[in-house]
């Protein structure tokens, strides 16, 4: 990277060396500032708590209000005070965690870079997909630090983690988005905190008429549990008033490999006092202490010891979900928008008749709404897959070491973990098209697909004619996803010919020789004109009951073979999609 950070001139603090070793830094006056940053557009402004605070943040506040393009990192000991999000600090850096301070200084360098290409001829969002405009504000993209609160996560899901652990554990579960005053006395709803009560003992102590910071107790001391696992990033223990401990894991969104926390998952877990102790909560929370003592008592029977073990894995797994998830989709966004910028300044830089802007825009769309895809699965695999593997542990753990259904429990585990894995690399590998190609004979692909689809044409009404020229030459192809493109075509054939009509399968070589060029055409209802460039965009469909996948799949697959896909159809009269595929790709 080449852009540099400025600081101010009078700033000597140990971590300007540091930062001096590992970025190209420039020093300017306080005076001069504004003018600077006023010349040089883009740029990353570092300035610690003290410069920054001086005079109620006049500095800040010029640069944002008149600047507006620069992003601010404030430099301070973030490991003294809860992070605050200030309305004018983009991240707070704390210079004692070396790795992660530059890290997070390369991160706001490259958010401003992306800025600055985006910017440079852009002057909306208009070509981003919905994903993106969420991390967007009017100054361009959002350095991860800003992206605050439950909304920037999930909510459905968050509220579905929170619900199924205050249920399946029968505790108190809660979902806290970091913010520097108690959330519930932020007027933010996104700041707002998300909690459930499974446990009526725990509804009781609620109930108690002390309060602490205006909440009750509980809530406070959840509170304090979340910000505790957020200023250390890992699961944190902490006493609850109601005698039970509070486990908390941090939910942090990770961006090239600097971790910024959203917010934390609690639960309530351990053994619920008796006796002396409960007498004492009682007394200590003013509420009455037979109450205290019939809700325990059901408690302690709803709670079991050896489901606590599971409370903490099902929590800690809940989370990983949570930032995983967020993570995926902020880089998605970003790459997106680092695409649409870039695909701008290369049309700058083509020869005009080289200008294709809109197909490359239309392509980054696709590719974008791909990766939409690839996250929509993991949502619906990984949340029963989460839950499952919840109450398996807590099947386990009843078990004692040894027990036979126990060793059976565990071999679940780690197929789950293992279909977990896989899940994981599929979404990074989603991206990269990876397949393995053998010489295959097109012909027989054909063949075999038609004889597939014989019974259900002859059902339809349709005639299946094949048109194979006998002198094909072989292709470097994965004959499976071939298989995958054809059907994904015939069937949209046969659904566009309602009441009968033909189906023709044609397979030639191209007169070079070069290519292999593989048709499927129907006789059906044919495509309106404005609906082809929406052919091979994710979930479009026109069908009642269709997925809008089928295309966009077949698009992707013959992109990674190299080879182009085309169609041409005329209402009323038919389709004909049209494929070419190179006979040895990269040559
Ligand atoms: P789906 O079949 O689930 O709708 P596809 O991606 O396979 O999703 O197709 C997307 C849309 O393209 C269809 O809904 C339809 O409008 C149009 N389409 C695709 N193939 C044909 C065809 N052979 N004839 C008419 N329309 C077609
Ligand atoms: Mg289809």
């Amino acid at each position: 990277m080449n852009s540099e950070i400025l600081v101010l001139a009078g700033e000597n603090e140990p971590w300007v060396e540091f930062l001096a070793g590992k970025f190209s830094l420039s020093r300017v006056d306080a005076a001069a500032l504004p003018q600077v940053l006023r010349e040089k557009g883009w740029s990353v402004l570092l300035l610690s708590k003290r410069e920054a605070e001086r005079d109620g943040w006049a500095l800040c506040r010029r640069i944002k209000t008149s600047v507006g393009r620069v992003l601010i990192g404030l430099v301070q000991d973030v490991s003294l005070e809860p992070p605050a999000r200030t309305a004018w600090a983009d991240d707070l850096l704390d210079p004692a965690a070396q790795e992660e301070f530059s890290l997070r200084v390369a991160n706001l360098l490259r958010i401003v870079q992306a800025n600055s290409c985006f910017f440079k001829e852009q002057k909306g969002v208009s070509v981003l997909g919905n994903g993106a405009r969420k991390f967007c504000g009017e100054n361009g993209f959002l350095p991860p630090f800003r992206v605050a609160g439950r909304m920037a996560l999930d909510p459905e899901i968050t509220e579905y983690f929170v619900r199924l652990l205050s249920g399946v554990l029968n505790t108190t579960a809660s979902f806290i988005p970091v913010s520097a005053t108690p959330p519930w006395l932020s007027e933010d709803p996104n700041l707002a905190p998300f909690d459930s009560v499974g446990l009526p003992y725990c509804r009781t102590v609620a109930e108690s008429a002390v309060r602490i910071g205006g909440v009750s107790p509980c809530r406070y001391h959840r509170w304090l549990a979340s910000l505790r696992a957020v200023i250390e990033r890992r699961p944190v223990t902490l006493p609850c008033p109601g005698g039970l401990m509070l486990y908390a894991a941090p939910v942090c969104l990770e961006f090239f490999h600097a971790k910024y926390p959203l917010g934390a998952l609690v639960v309530g877990t351990g053994e619920i006092p008796l006796g002396p102790e409960l007498v004492k909560i009682g007394h200590r929370l003013r509420l009455s202490v037979p109450l205290l003592r019939e809700k325990a008592g059901i408690a302690r029977t709803l709670m079991q010891r050896s489901e606590q073990v599971a409370a903490c894995q099902l929590l800690e797994s809940a989370a990983e979900y949570l930032a995983r998830e967020v993570s995926y989709r902020y880089n998605v966004a970003y790459h997106e928008f680092l695409q649409a910028g870039a695909c701008q300044q290369l049309f700058e830089k083509a020869p005009a008749e080289d200008r294709y802007p809109t197909a490359a825009l239309e392509r980054a769309e696709k590719l974008a709404a791909m990766g939409k895809l690839a996250a929509g699965l993991i949502h619906e695999i990984r949340n029963p897959l989460t839950s499952v593997r919840g109450f398996i542990q807590l099947l386990a753990e009843k078990k004692p070491p040894g027990d036979r259904e126990r060793e059976y429990l565990d071999v679940v585990l780690s197929e789950i973990d293992r279909a977990n894995e896989i899940i994981r690399n599929f979404l990074y590998l989603s991206r990269a098209g990876k397949f393995r190609p053998v010489a295959t004979d097109l012909g027989r692909v054909v063949r075999d697909i038609l004889m597939i689809v014989e019974n259900q044409a002859a059902l339809k009404g349709i005639r299946l004619v094949s048109e194979c020229a006998p002198d094909v030459p072989a292709v470097q192809a994965d004959p499976e996803q071939i298989k995958q493109v054809l059907l994904n075509l015939i069937q949209n054939a046969f659904q566009a010919m309602p009441c009968g009509g033909q189906l023709t399968v044609r397979l030639y070589p191209d007169a070079a020789g070069k290519n292999v060029v593989l048709e499927v055409e129907d006789t059906g209802v044919g495509i309106p004109p404005e609906h082809f460039s929406h052919l091979g965009e994710a979930f479009f469909t026109t069908k009642e009951d269709g997925t809008g996948l089928g295309l966009a799949i077949s698009y992707r697959i013959i992109e990674d073979h190299q080879g182009k896909i085309s169609v041409q159809s005329e209402e009323g009269k038919g389709t004909r999609f049209t494929i070419t595929l190179p006979v040895n790709p990269g040559q």
